[in-house]
Formats: C-alpha cells, sequence, structure tokens
C-alpha cells in the first residue's frame, strides 16, 4: 500500500510557520494584503476563491476580493491592474484566470507589478524562476508540488524526475524548480513518444496533463512517488486528477491524492508568497 501524500498537513504546517511571520508585520502596523482580481462567476473560479480567502486568513493574510462581471471592458480590467500596482497597502496580487479574453488576460498579466505578482504570471517572475533570481514569484502550484515532497522527506538530488505537461503555469515552471535542487528532469508533453517508459524510468513522476487516467499502471513502477497536479471532472461529476489512482496506489511508493493532495498546498503557497512581499516592501521602507 503506497503512502498517501495528503496536502492538508503540509498546509497547516505552512500556515503555521507564516502566521507568526504575518504577527511581526502587524507589531510594525503592516497587514499582509492579497488582492484577487476576478471576472464572472465561473463556479471553479468562485470555489478558489473561497479556498484561498479561507487558507489566508488561516495564515493571518488580509484578502480584497475586486470582481468585475463578465461583460466588462478590457480597460476596465486593466483600470483595477493599475489600482492594485499603485496601492502600497497590496502586497500581492492573484490574477484569476481565465480573464475576459486571451489579449486581455496577456495584458493583465503584463501589466502587473512583478513585486506584488504572487502566482508567477510576469515576465519577470517566469525569468526568476529560470534564473534563480530578481523580482516575482514562482507560479505557486509548480511550488507547491516541492513543498509536498520536501514535507515527505522525498529526496530530489540526482533522482530522475518525469514531469508530463510543458504549460508555463505548471509543466515547465515545475520542472525547472525541480531542476534548480539537483533532480534529472524529463519534460514529456502530447509529442512525446513512449510516455509509459519514460514514466517507468523515473523515480518521481509529477503528472499535470489535464487529462484523466494519462498515467496508468503501465506507466509505473515500485518505489516511485507520484505527485497527481490534475484536477479534472470524472464520469460522476466530482473531481478526480490525471492519475488512475486505483490502478497506480497499489504499486507505487507514495502518491498524492486528487482531491487533497497539491491544491491543498497551492494556496497555502499564495499565502506565503504574500506575506513574503510583504516582508520584502517593509525591508524597502526601512
Ligand atoms: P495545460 O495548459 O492544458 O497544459 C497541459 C500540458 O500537458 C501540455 O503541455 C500538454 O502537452 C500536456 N499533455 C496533455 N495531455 C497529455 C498527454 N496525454 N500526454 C502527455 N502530455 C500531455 O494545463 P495546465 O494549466 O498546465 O494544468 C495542468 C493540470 O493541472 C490541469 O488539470 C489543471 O486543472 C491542473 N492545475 C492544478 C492546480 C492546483 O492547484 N492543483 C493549479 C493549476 C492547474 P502539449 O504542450 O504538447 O499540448
Amino acid at each position: 500500500m503506497a503512502k498517501i501524500l495528503k496536502g492538508a498537513p503540509v498546509a497547516a504546517a505552512l500556515c503555521e510557520s507564516l502566521s507568526g511571520r504575518a504577527e511581526e508585520l502587524q507589531k510594525r502596523g503592516i497587514v499582509p494584503t492579497l488582492a484577487i482580481v476576478r471576472v464572472g462567476e465561473r463556479p471553479d473560479g468562485l470555489a478558489y476563491v473561497r479556498g484561498a480567502v479561507k487558507r489566508c486568513e488561516q495564515a493571518k493574510v488580509a484578502v480584497r476580493v475586486f470582481a468585475l462581471p463578465q461583460d466588462c471592458s478590457k480597460r476596465e480590467l486593466l483600470d483595477v491592474v493599475r489600482a492594485v500596482n499603485d496601492n502600497p497597502s497590496i502586497h500581492g496580487c492573484l490574477l484569476l484566470r481565465p480573464l475576459l479574453d486571451k489579449e486581455a488576460e496577456q495584458a493583465a498579466c503584463a501589466l502587473l507589478a512583478p513585486e506584488k505578482d504572487v502566482d508567477g504570471v510576469t515576465a519577470a517572475s517566469l525569468a526568476k524562476v529560470f534564473t534563480g533570481s530578481g523580482e516575482g514569484f514562482a507560479p505557486c502550484t509548480a511550488q507547491a508540488c516541492l513543498e509536498l515532497l520536501d514535507y515527505y522527506g522525498c529526496e530530489l538530488r540526482g533522482r530522475r524526475v518525469t514531469v508530463i505537461g510543458r504549460s508555463l503555469v505548471v509543466g515547465r515552471p515545475v520542472s525547472m524548480l525541480l531542476q534548480r535542487r539537483d533532480a534529472t528532469v524529463t519534460m514529456c508533453h502530447t509529442k512525446t513518444t513512449d510516455l509509459a517508459a519514460a514514466c517507468r524510468g523515473a523515480d518521481v513522476i509529477v503528472a499535470a496533463a489535464g487529462r484523466p487516467n494519462v498515467v496508468g499502471k503501465s506507466h509505473v513502477a515500485p518505489g516511485q512517488t507520484v505527485v497527481d497536479v490534475g484536477i479534472n471532472a470524472d464520469e460522476q461529476g466530482g473531481l478526480c486528477g490525471d492519475v488512475d489512482f486505483d490502478a497506480v496506489e497499489p504499486v507505487v511508493a507514495a502518491i498524492s491524492p486528487v482531491p487533497g493532495g497539491v491544491g491543498t498546498v497551492t494556496t497555502a503557497v499564495l499565502a506565503q508568497h504574500v506575506i513574503e512581499a510583504a516582508e520584502k516592501q517593509a525591508a524597502k521602507t526601512v
């Protein structure tokens, strides 16, 4: 039976360490504050906002939600991002995607001040993920994968990690973060010719394809650790990951569940980034 890498204890440990840092800031009159900018009323977006607000409360991070109607203009959206950039009492901003349309979304991401970009959507943040220095933050989900592996003591140095997915949100940044930790990373995608072999040869698999059952029994081997990032709708209308959990769990050494795995840690990383952003801003004003 595999060890189940649940996200809840990872998030709780992160929040516990964060609330002390938030209290230190509050003693100096600074309330670490996250702005969430969202457009429309998509149920998955609203659910994410509820989860983020709850997690931020635990970490003593304040949240201000800027909710725009589905029929708002690109100009209204960009005005909100400008207002967030200009407001010194807001330390971090989450642009909840999808936003309006691709063009408006890209413009909003480009406009966001890198020092407030707590979910790694700006070019500056991605440059930081690649170079290890500069402004901005890694995308929360990519970092959440590493927090999960670290919490459960999964060694990364010198180990073979296969990442499925190459998006800028998860696959590519998580590959870079893993590489910086001295893992040997293989990044797979839809043109990979033998995904099963690439997975079987790994010590750790990170599945971020956004398709149910991309990883099945034929992809895994005993002793492996599997991190399932995917969030998909299953046939019963519930949530499932990218990994066929029932087929894979009996084979591998450890596996993260969906729901209750990486997604749970993502909001704690978001709170962590807001506190870091507030600390950096406070250091500049000393
Ligand atoms: P995405 O932009 O759709 O990218 C998916 C990537 O997976 C692409 O690079 C694609 O390859 C690759 N891929 C798709 N099907 C594949 C297959 N059958 N075999 C190999 N590679 C395949 O998705 P994303 O934004 O990265 O998100 C990935 C998943 O993570 C989604 O389920 C999303 O909901 C979830 N997610 C979870 C969280 C969280 O907090 N847990 C946060 C963000 C996203 P190509 O490049 O060749 O198309």
